[in-house]
């Protein structure tokens, strides 16, 4: 009984804290803000966020809606809500936990909530994850014919945070863009609890549109808890994108883009007349828009594929 007149005195406190005006700390390293958005529920029906019905629909509070976040663009970082978490005043502690989601009916991560502290962080070397293949998840062949990932298994709460090895409630498909840009912010929270053995609350809520298979980001949050915010405090979106490749979010296929095509070509092919070209032949802007396809296969690929080295530029 005791012990529990303990919390609620601490989460008293913590709401008092919480009064003066939420977290102080803005100065995350985003670079794009929004304003802080209302509606009537937590996430939008076309996304799955592992909220199942009964939760909290945040009422009078400033919810998520991922119909805000833009188009990417250049940066895969969008700060949401003015770096203001969406944690309910009820949802504050100071003590450490973990919840992941079940897997939904196609097999795909919800959101994962912690409170970190020093106590559920791993002292232990990271074990082996690849024996979990996450939702979306594909391989491809590289020039040599090797096996390849296009993607990481990026954990939603990381191996640093709270010791999950290879548990698939919290591994999702992720480029390198989307786990590097995580790890910034793990790492913040991690050096944070790590230098004054304070809580932070913590969530990541995988973004999957409609019935898609790969997410289209990760919403991450985070509040220090003792401090009300003076330490930890960000909500920011990152887009699960890599910069060249076009990706199809519905299957987790991706294939390089056109621009980056064109960027990178070693030679263009003449699908009519079954030349090859420099990329910088005279010929290739004569070239009809349906015949020329631009690739980044050797010499010798393009020869065996049947193609002759166009006369005027000699490749
Ligand atoms: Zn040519």
């Amino acid at each position: 009984m005791k012990r529990r007149i303990g919390w609620l005195l601490a989460a008293l406190l913590i709401a008092f804290i919480f009064s003066f005006g939420g977290c102080a700390n803005q100065g995350f390293s985003g670079d794009q803000s929004s304003s802080a958005n209302v509606s009537s529920h937590y996430y939008s029906d076309s996304v799955n966020s592992g909220l199942q019905g009964g939760e909290s629909d945040g009422e009078g509070y400033p919810v998520f809606d991922f119909s805000t976040i833009p188009e990417y663009l250049t940066s895969a970082v969008y700060v949401v809500n003015g770096n203001q978490p969406y944690f309910l005043p009820d949802e504050y502690t100071t003590q450490s936990y973990e919840y992941y989601t079940p897997l939904d009916d196609f097999g795909r991560c919800g959101k994962a909530v912690a409170c970190i502290g020093q106590d559920i962080m791993p002292e232990g070397e990271r074990e082996s994850i690849s024996s979990v293949i996450p939702t979306g998840w594909h391989i491809y062949y590289d020039a040599q014919g090797n096996k390849q990932n296009f993607y990481e298994r990026a954990h939603l709460i990381a191996f640093q945070l709270a010791g999950e090895n290879a548990n698939p409630l919290n591994l999702i498909s992720g480029t390198f863009t989307l786990n590097s840009l995580m790890q910034e912010y793990e790492e913040e929270v991690a050096a944070y609890v790590k230098a004054t053995d304070n809580h932070v609350l913590y969530r990541v809520t995988p973004i999957f549109e409609y019935d898609n298979l790969l997410a289209s980001g990760v919403l991450m949050e985070a509040l220090s808890m003792e401090d009300g915010g003076e330490g930890i405090c960000f909500n920011v979106y990152i887009y699960n994108v890599q910069p060249d490749y076009e990706i199809d979010y519905a299957t987790g296929y991706f294939e390089i883009s056109e621009d980056a095509l064109e960027n990178y070509a070693t030679y263009v092919l003449n699908t009519n007349s079954k030349k090859f070209h420099y990329p910088d032949c005279s010929s290739v802007l004569d070239m009809k828009q349906s015949n020329k396809v631009y690739t980044t296969k050797t010499r010798e690929e393009i020869v065996k594929d049947g193609y002759s080295p166009c006369g005027k530029c000699k490749p």
